[in-house]
């Protein structure tokens, strides 16, 4: 079987302006999520990030990308609107899959591709529980019924998306808040996968329950047949079946 194709793509502009970050991910946070990731013998990992030309996302790289993988937070404006549309468009119809960590929320190409502002209440870092809400989800698997992360950046509710069509992981905060951390949507043939832990000054993504989530996203993102076989010329439409008539 031919391996995934991931790209993970990062804006990669804390871990340069601030030692502190740069700190706790000293290859940059796509560095620190293509490591662990590439610890799955069928993932084909490359990185991207924002001041690459064409944001390290050219369309030739983008039609070889099974799942996306977004991390960006300060510079989202920064990312090309002719990007995103084309993110958009291998999505819809080619069945890329997204998966949105943590601040990419507000990213560009989250919020085209559910059509929502994505906008929500945050306050401080703080202890976090993520509780399991749908353990039978191919994405949970393997995940325990909660998890502790001993600091992260406090997102609450209301979080400002479509109805997700699975709501995976619920997150609470030790001020009470609670938040919608894990939550999967489709748009056109592709699959999205939100998850909110990832905040540049803590220290999640060496969380071995963080880590295996994202893999389970991306391999659950990962296109079928069924995205593989639609037309990349039509890309606003949706896919429609050719009988075989013979
Ligand atoms: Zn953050």
């Amino acid at each position: 079987m031919s391996k995934i194709r991931v790209t993970v793509w990062n804006e990669f502009r804390h871990e340069k302006e601030e030692p502190a970050i740069a700190e706790i991910y000293p290859k940059g946070i796509h560095g620190a999520i293509a490591d662990f990731l590439s610890e799955c013998d069928d993932l084909e990992i490359r990185t991207a990030t924002l001041d690459d030309p064409d944001h390290g996302i050219p369309n030739e790289v983008l039609d070889n990308t099974d799942v996306l993988v977004w991390w960006g937070h300060m510079h989202h404006d920064k990312v090309s609107d002719d990007r995103v549309a084309y993110i958009q468009k291998r999505v819809y119809a080619g069945g890329m899959g997204f998966v949105a960590c943590h601040s990419a929320h507000h990213s560009k190409p989250f919020r085209a591709l559910v059509g929502a502002t994505g906008n929500l209440s945050w306050g401080d870092d703080c202890r976090e529980i993520v509780w399991n809400l749908k353990p039978t989800h191919p994405i949970a698997a393997g995940v325990p019924d909660h998890f502790d992360l001993e600091l992260e950046e406090l997102y609450a509710e209301p979080f400002y998306i479509p109805t997700p069509d699975d709501l995976i992981f619920g997150a609470w905060y030790e001020t009470g808040h609670i938040f919608r951390a894990g939550c999967t949507f489709t748009s056109g043939a592709g699959k999205i996968f939100y998850f909110q832990p990832g905040h540049e000054a803590c220290r999640s993504f060496y969380n071995p329950h963080v880590q295996r989530i994202i893999k389970n996203g991306v391999h659950w993102a990962a296109p079928n047949e069924f995205g593989y076989a639609i037309s990349d010329d039509a890309p606003f439409v949706h896919p429609v079946y050719k009988r075989d008539d013979k």
